[in-house]
């Protein structure tokens, strides 16, 4: 295998014990790269109006099907709700 080649090796769900998927999500979002991830206030503030948020469910938005802790860690992402609860970061 090439040397930093990432390889998916249980690409399923319903293959994953839950507490592990969530584990790793967690190790994902504090390995990104601080250029594409917002500061830990900003993550919580946004994460503060998911929680109590309707189309929250289980960690994930109904919205969009995202894990909203992974989606609030990026710059790049806003809340898919119209009118947006909390909007992307400029560059
Ligand atoms: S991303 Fe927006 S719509 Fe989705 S759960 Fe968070 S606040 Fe709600």
């Amino acid at each position: 295998m090439r040397e930093g080649l990432r390889v998916c090796r249980k690409c399923l769900l319903r293959e994953l014990d839950e507490a592990d998927y969530f584990q790793k999500l967690e190790q994902y979002i504090e390995n990104l790269d601080e250029t594409v991830r917002v500061d830990q206030h900003t993550y919580e503030a946004r994460l503060s109006v998911c929680r109590t948020c309707e189309n929250q469910m289980r960690g994930m938005c109904r919205l969009c099907g995202c894990f909203v802790e992974l989606r609030a860690a990026l710059r790049v992402r806003r809340c898919p709700d119209l009118p947006c609860r909390w909007k992307a970061e400029d560059n």
